[in-house]
């Protein structure tokens, strides 16, 4: 079949089963059907790459040149960007087929998707569960299949509990691998992108076709990047786990825990030796993390103010009344509760007591990991304490809703890669490994994760 049936059966997908589960805010059909028609013209030409003619989606936090990008956010409503990011304009060149923009949780902030000016996602395995957050509309339209492959965002664990509540794969790359540029930013040292799919083996062709320097991020590194499918098949044998003890403690769900342990020793009969490790500040990586984000967040959110981008309230009186009443109509609820935070950290007078303090657990918990990998290659554990929670569930409770993040935040704090990979399902949820990495080192746990499948 062509590429252009292969397209025009994705949108069809879209159009009867996305009204119920509301993964995607746009639906590019024209676009994705002039695109398809070039990937069919570039294979009768034998022109292609591994991704010609897949049709992906990309999550709204991508600024797409001509293309309405909304970051879930009543603020950017009605904004169209005027140039293309890094990552969406790679994935284009590579010959792709963009299906739309998938939702999210309002500027990437939230665990669940609940969070959005355009509504819930809904988890494809049972529609009363959330599909978990930030990029929870890329997570389920994969799930339900509405598109092969999609791109997320990770700054506190964005791709991976998503891709562990939705039972698919997804890659937070080391800070650095992939450009920011053209991503609307939340926290700028932690946010990272990355590829979510099936499998690990279509997370190696994604992000294989983004990674790499770019000189329009200034923290893009210029370390080269791997051939992600060249080790993809490598044999485990010698391969060395650790398993954070830290993981394994109270609050973790025990069928997850069962099913994570389950998944480990696979790895040993592929060849693998598993030992405990230590990661002590673990439990410091949520106070560090609810410090960081939101400074970071409140400065880089300043930009929205009515002037240059998207909503602007009616009547404006003067500047400042033009600045407060359209950043407390355009902003959500938590939104504006993560910016009070980080205002609040980063006043003088509290600066040394918050933010200060926070950076110095954060280089603890890098250190941690340093020290770890001296002696394993690789490290496991769950990635969220439970599957996906029902919708409503959490929503009153943010302190609940953070805990939620327990096992992912510390390895943006740290700056590491690492993976979701469906690993079983408990009581018909899907239950993800959490696997993570060296710097630098995503073809080894594309290998890792690839050997398991
Ligand atoms: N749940 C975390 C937060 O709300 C992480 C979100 C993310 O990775 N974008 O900040």
């Amino acid at each position: 079949f062509s590429s252009v049936e292969l397209t025009q059966e994705y949108l069809n997908r879209i159009s009867s089963i996305d009204p119920t589960l509301n993964s995607f805010i746009t639906v590019t059909d024209e676009l994705a059907l002039k695109q398809a028609h070039a990937a069919d013209e570039a294979i009768a030409g034998g022109n292609t790459s591994p991704l010609t003619g897949i049709p992906v989606a990309h999550k709204d936090l991508f600024c797409t040149e001509g293309v309405l990008t909304t970051c879930a956010s009543k603020m950017l409503h009605n904004f169209i960007p005027p140039y293309e990011s890094t990552v969406t304009g790679r994935v284009k060149m590579a010959g792709a087929v963009t299906l739309g923009k998938t939702n999210m949780d309002e500027f990437a902030m939230g665990s669940s998707n609940e969070n959005s000016h355009f509504g819930a996602v809904k988890n494809p395995w049972n529609l009363d569960t959330v599909p978990g957050g930030s990029s929870g509309g890329s997570a389920a339209a994969i799930a339900a299949g509405l598109c092969v492959a999609a791109t997320g965002t990770d700054t506190g664990g964005s791709i991976r509990q998503p891709a562990s509540f939705c039972g698919i794969t997804g890659l937070k790359p080391t800070y650095g691998r992939v450009s920011r540029f053209g991503m609307i930013a939340y926290a700028s040292s932690l946010d990272q992108a990355g590829p979510m799919a099936r499998s690990a083996e279509d997370c190696a062709y994604l992000l294989q076709s983004f990674a790499g320097f770019d000189s329009s991020d200034s923290t893009s590194a210029e370390t080269s990047t791997q051939d992600y499918l060249e080790s993809i098949e490598a044999p485990l044998t010698g391969l060395r786990i650790g398993l954070p003890k830290e993981y394994f403690g109270e609050g973790l769900d025990s069928n997850v825990a069962q099913i994570v342990m389950n998944a480990i020793k696979e790895f040993e009969k592929l060849g693998a030796t598993v030992k405990e490790i230590s990661l002590p500040n673990l439990n410091l990586s949520i106070p560090s993390y609810y410090v960081i984000a939101p400074s970071e967040a409140s400065s880089n959110l300043s930009r929205f103010d009515g002037v240059r981008y998207g909503h602007r309230c009616s009547d404006p009186q003067d500047l400042l009344d033009m600045y407060m009443r359209t950043r407390a109509e355009g902003f959500g609820k938590e939104v504006q509760k993560r910016i009070m935070v980080g205002t609040y950290a980063l006043s003088e007078g509290y600066y040394d007591a918050y933010y200060v303090k926070a950076q110095r657990i954060r280089r603890l918990i890098k250190e941690d990991f340093v020290r770890a990998y001296q002696d394993v290659d690789v490290i496991m554990g769950p990635v969220a304490p439970t599957t996906a929670f029902g919708l409503g569930e959490k929503t009153s409770d943010p302190v609940a809703m953070y805990l939620e993040d327990i096992y992912t935040l510390s390895v943006n704090l740290a700056g590491i890669p690492a993976m979701s990979v469906p690993a079983g399902f408990s009581n018909g949820m899907p239950v993800g490994l959490q696997i993570m990495g060296n710097y630098f080192d995503e073809a080894k746990l594309l290998n890792v994760a690839h050997k398991y499948q």
